[in-house]
């Protein structure tokens, strides 16, 4: 499937921007701008992390030492608190608890919750027994009180034995793990293993009320009992059927949208009033991807607990971090949740390193304002966008107040939004495989929204290299305008094994 579209290249090295393939004896450089799906912020082995790796390997650094003290794994979580409070401005700290990657990050996140959850459960478990126990010592006939107490713990039963409910965007991505999928968007990914976890209920972020009906229409109460003037009824209590928001500052795979201001503001809200937690992925978006360390803060957006990984392993190691709230942490958790791999060595000493070089060049990361590169990409992209409006379409970021969109270039990447006579959920996969094959360029559209190109260099990118994207896209606009995609086509039918029932699932794998 790799050949349908064209993309069926084995890379033998990479550097910086770009990487490599072997055509005969000719090493072919491709301009990368999938980046590790965001998680080469530092570029194709970065030289700094590269030595410093190959010192940690030549000094025989015990990788795996299991329960024992990890002071490499405390820096790590150090820096975490030290950026975020500075960003948040807040003086709350944060617990790390260390994962291998995102969907791991995010499942720690989701058993986090739900073990809150679970306690609040209790706390009304133990409130409801109290009550009955009050109802008994009521002067109401003995038969009477048994009757109500039966009807009360068999409705209890089945609400207390219910899997919990998160609340999450449409088009959200979480990872693809047996708990994280539930919560990621696409059926095509979710349908077939629904029975498995805990389920999401979608909120559309551009519907004003849409998160709090959701929330009414899952709203479940537990029956308890009261005595009242020597009577004994029953009385409901507001149940805690969700366990958590989780949302991304700006959808990534469901095709790079801003979380509107409306909407985060309905999260912060609807979780206090039901004292849920709100998880934010940033494993796409943070690290300093969106001109902040978290594109939540830019957002205005503030997290109980975040999920960070991808670039935090430098584009050598696997590493992955949920933080947690201190005011929210269970510390029986630590005790709870553990993995082999996490928290080892290399991956945390890496991660350590990676966010010393990310604070010695905040000027690249966190300015808080779009780089001269990513306003030169979205100027010439504007221009390709206005040459060929059939084709493809800029989306320019969100004003804060819902107005339409700035002319100004975010700090967030944009979605080129390109749409051709071909339907299928391959097309982005073609225009990418045109890309790659006519002019040496790497992209893919984003996994759940086909017809979104991504962009996702390294902060290194230079100006020279978003202009030979820009001439590419160029090229691509007028290849659909004017000869219908003659040469997209041309590329899929040129290779031998292709299978048009597949899916563009699989062509991603
Ligand atoms: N959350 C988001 C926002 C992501 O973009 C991804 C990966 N694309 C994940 C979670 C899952 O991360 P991983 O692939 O490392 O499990």
């Amino acid at each position: 499937m790799l050949a349908t579209a064209g993309l069926d290249v084995e890379y033998t090295r990479g550097e910086g921007n770009t990487l490599y393939y072997r055509r005969g004896d000719d090493e072919i450089a491709v301009l990368d701008f999938v980046g590790g799906y965001g998680s080469t912020l530092l570029g194709h082995s970065n030289p700094e992390i590269i030595e410093y790796a190959r010192e940690l390997l030549a000094a025989q650094t015990p990788i795996h030492a299991q329960f024992s003290r990890h002071p490499y794994a405390n820096d790590v979580a150090n820096q975490l608190n030290r950026i975020v409070r500075r960003e948040l401005d807040s003086d709350e700290g944060y617990f790390a608890i260390f994962a291998n990657s995102g969907a791991e990050a995010i499942e720690a996140g989701l058993k986090h919750a739900e073990f809150e959850r679970f306690v609040r459960a209790a706390g009304l478990r133990a409130q409801i027994e109290a009550d009955i126990e009050a109802a008994r010592e009521a002067s109401v006939p003995a038969a009477e009180i048994d009757a109500l107490v039966a009807e009360v713990t068999a409705h209890n039963e089945a609400l207390f034995a219910a899997t919990p409910l998160f609340l999450s965007p449409v088009g959200a991505f979480h990872g693809k793990l047996a708990g994280s999928v539930q919560l990621t968007y696409n059926p095509n990914y979710r349908a077939v293993f629904s029975a498995l976890a805990a389920q999401a209920r979608f909120v559309p972020v551009d519907e004003p009320g849409a998160l709090d009906e959701a929330v009414r229409a899952a709203s479940q109460f537990a029956k308890s009992l009261v005595v009242e003037g020597g009577s004994v009824r029953v009385v409901e209590r507001p149940f805690p059927v969700f366990a958590a928001v989780v949302l991304e500052p700006i959808l990534g795979e469901g095709g790079i949208h801003e979380m509107p201001a409306a909407f985060t503001a309905d999260v912060g809200r609807v979780a206090a009033e039901l004292g849920i937690p709100v998880i934010i992925d940033e494993i796409q978006t943070g690290m300093g991807r969106t001109g902040a360390f978290l594109a939540s803060s830019h957002l205005g957006l503030r997290g109980d607990y975040y999920a960070i990984a991808k670039s935090l392993g430098g584009g050598v190691a696997k590493a992955a971090v949920l933080l947690v709230k201190e005011s929210r942490y269970l510390s029986d958790f630590e005790l709870m949740h553990s993995s082999t791999f996490a928290k080892d060595s290399f991956s945390t000493l890496i991660a350590s390193r990676v966010l010393d070089i990310l604070e010695a060049d905040a000027r690249r990361c966190s300015t808080g304002r779009p780089s001269g590169a990513a306003r030169s990409c979205w100027r010439r992209c504007a221009r390709c966008a206005r040459s060929s409006p059939t084709v493809v379409r800029l989306r320019a970021r969100p004003r804060p107040d819902g107005g339409p969109g700035v002319r100004e270039p975010g700090g967030v990447g944009f979605g080129g939004l390109a749409r051709g006579g071909n339907a299928s959920g391959f097309f982005g996969y073609y225009v990418s495989g045109f890309l790659l094959r006519e002019h040496n360029i790497r992209t893919f559209p984003t996994s759940s929204a086909v017809y979104t190109l991504r962009f996702e260099p390294s902060a290194y990118i230079e100006t020279a290299d978003i202009e030979r994207l820009a001439a590419a896209l160029r090229d691509v606009c007028r290849e659909i305008r004017d000869a219908g995609g003659a040469r997209l086509a041309a590329i899929a039918e040129a290779v031998p094994h292709r299978n048009s029932a597949q899916t563009s699932e699989e062509i991603e794998e």
